[in-house]
């Protein structure tokens, strides 16, 4: 069941049809893992925030720059110079104080993805790299886990979601192989 003020906080999900109690009891119940606290991990770990996701994990091992806050809504200028994720953590706290935020300061590789991932019901790929993204996806595919990639260039985005669980193709069916270095623009 809902509290009262969990009530009046998601009271438009509370009406949209579909979703109601129990898609909001499902979400508080539910845990996410944003992997980098940039410009995809921004709006995701916001609008997952807000919706009021009971758990909400962020990797990252970047620091706040200038140059980031035109893009990485999670940031801001006192945070310059600071851990992404220490500046996301405040943001997202001050926004819904009821989501338990775990932040992990180091960059996901080969030795952390398995138990990290674990931890979590599904795994966002906010990467901004190849390496990392074929990380994401081949651990959480082995996991069993949905992984929700999101990738941006200039003025084009795409979103995908690869689910074991639906045998729904996975990265690797796209994008057999990381292209060599230098060849595909960050
Ligand atoms: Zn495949």
């Amino acid at each position: 069941m809902l509290t009262d003020r969990e009530k009046e906080r998601y009271e438009r999900h509370l009406s949209l049809s579909g979703f109601g109690t129990k898609g909001q009891v499902a979400l508080r119940d539910a845990s996410a893992l944003c992997v980098g606290a940039g410009g995809l991990g921004s709006p995701a770990a916001l609008y997952l925030a807000a919706a009021g996701i009971g758990r909400l994990g962020l990797v990252d091992d970047d620091t706040v720059e200038l140059s980031n806050l035109q893009r990485q809504i999670l940031h801001d200028e006192r945070f310059i110079g600071k851990q992404k994720v220490q500046s996301a953590s405040n943001r997202l706290t001050s926004l819904n104080s009821d989501v338990s935020l775990q932040i992990h300061h180091e960059r996901l590789d080969e030795n952390n993805v398995t138990d990290l991932f674990r931890q979590y019901d599904v795994i966002i790929d906010g990467s901004d790299n190849f390496p990392t993204r074929f990380l994401v996806a081949d651990a959480a595919w082995l996991l069993g886990k949905p992984a929700v990639a999101g990738a941006i260039h200039q003025f084009e985005g795409q979103l995908t979601v690869f689910d074991p669980a639906l045998r729904s193709p996975c990265y690797r069916c796209l994008l057999p192989e990381p292209p060599p270095p230098g060849t595909v623009p960050t």
